[in-house]
């Protein structure tokens, strides 16, 4: 038997989100907060974060702020240690900086494919690898840890037109089991989440792309393709994926690692 109580619970727990001045990562930042963790927000949007750390602690949470950029392992250097010193700990990782660029595939350019994957995949290595440093060393304690590693249904199924989008995530999905085998025997916990459309600057601008390759460019006819073809029949929203973000953050899911959770409304089952 484990010593884990199993609440979704996180006092005491110390939390480090990238691309957290918002969107997703704003929320999840947020309700972490509001559970109650401490938060380093990090992002690449240095007034939005500090923005949102005012209004998490007006609100009672403990939270900070340090510029982050994914594909620079300097800055992770800093982050890491910044939430050291300011937590005096690090429990959990959430990976969800990320872009998404989509285009015929003769159109893409390499530029481009490049760039897509220093930030969705190579991000993802730089902080993973960081980060269970700091979570096995001994001055954290040795009790393990939690990654949360935000990939999409573009890393499940094929999308046309995402044929960029859908590399870097799919290779998000088999580094997070690949993590989880590696490192189950330190009590690291390392998970891919898989949202459909979100409610985002981003899921706005795929409902976009999807109008443009489908449609030519009628941005509800796009919408309307996605809620049709979703069981539930909506798009998802920021708080649906900081649900999951909470439980897998949570020693609710003590005995959950290597594994890919979809919250798409039942798009990718039909
Ligand atoms: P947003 O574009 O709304 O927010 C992403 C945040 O990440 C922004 O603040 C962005 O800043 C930041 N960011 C971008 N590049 C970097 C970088 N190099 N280093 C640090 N931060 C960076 O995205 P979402 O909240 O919608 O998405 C969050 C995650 O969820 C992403 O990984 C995305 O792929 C995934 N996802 C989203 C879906 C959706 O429909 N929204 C669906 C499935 C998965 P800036 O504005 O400067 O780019």
């Amino acid at each position: 038997m484990t010593k884990q109580n199993r609440s979704f619970n996180l006092e005491g727990k110390v939390v480090l989100i990238t691309g957290a001045a918002r969107g997703i990562g704003l929320d999840c930042a947020q309700r972490l907060a509001l559970a109650g963790a401490s938060v380093m927000l990090t992002d690449v949007l240095e007034d939005l974060g500090e923005n949102a750390i005012s209004s998490i602690r007006e609100k009672g949470g403990k939270a900070a702020f340090c510029k982050l950029d994914v594909t620079c392992e300097e800055d992770w250097q800093k982050a890491i240690a910044a939430t050291l010193n300011s937590f005096a700990g690090l429990d959990v990782l959430v990976n969800n900086a990320g872009i998404e660029i989509a285009k015929p595939l003769l159109q893409m350019s390499i530029e481009e494919w490049r760039r897509m994957h220093a930030i969705n995949v190579e991000g993802v290595f730089l902080g993973t690898k960081h980060a269970i440093s700091a979570m096995i060393s001994d001055d954290n304690g040795g009790h393990g840890g939690s990654i949360i590693n935000l990939s999409s249904v573009a890393g499940l199924v094929g999308v046309p037109g995402f044929a960029g989008y859908c590399a870097a995530k799919g290779a998000v999905r088999l580094f997070s089991k690949a993590v989880a085998a590696e490192f189950g025997s330190m009590n690291i916990r390392v998970n891919s989440i898989h949202p459909g459309v979100i409610k985002t600057e981003m899921g706005d601008k795929a409902i976009q792309d999807v109008a443009n390759i489908v449609f030519g460019g009628d941005f509800e006819q796009g919408l309307n393709l996605i809620k049709n073809n979703t069981p539930l029949g909506r798009i998802g929203e920021t708080a649906d994926v900081a649900a999951m973000v909470q439980f897998l953050a949570s020693d609710a899911a003590c005995y959950i690692t290597g594994t890919e959770l979809v919250i798409d409304g039942g798009i990718s089952a039909v």
